[in-house]
């Protein structure tokens, strides 16, 4: 499932270097989470990076994009090919 940030973000980016997807950018209101790009870390840390060091904990599972683990590990090579 792909992570999203809530509007709890402060936009601090403190964020945005450590997702290893590049998912992370600002949007028009706080950083956002391409849906396409996340893949909950997955292959690269145990836990989502983003949310690990996130001070507001905004970064949480978007229900609107579920996934397997073997479909973010697909994602992940392709992003990484
Ligand atoms: Fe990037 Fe991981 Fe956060 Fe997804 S969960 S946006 S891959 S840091």
């Amino acid at each position: 499932m792909a992570y999203k940030i809530s509007d709890d973000c402060l936009s601090c980016g403190v964020c945005e270097p450590e997702c290893p997807n590049q998912a992370i950018s600002m949007g028009d209101a706080h950083f956002e989470i391409n849906p396409d790009r996340c893949t909950e870390c997955v292959g690269f840390f145990d836990q989502p990076q983003c949310r690990s060091v996130c001070p507001n904990e905004a970064p949480g599972p978007d229900p609107a994009h579920k996934e397997t683990q073997e479909e973010l590990l697909a994602k992940k090579a392709r992003l990484h090919p």
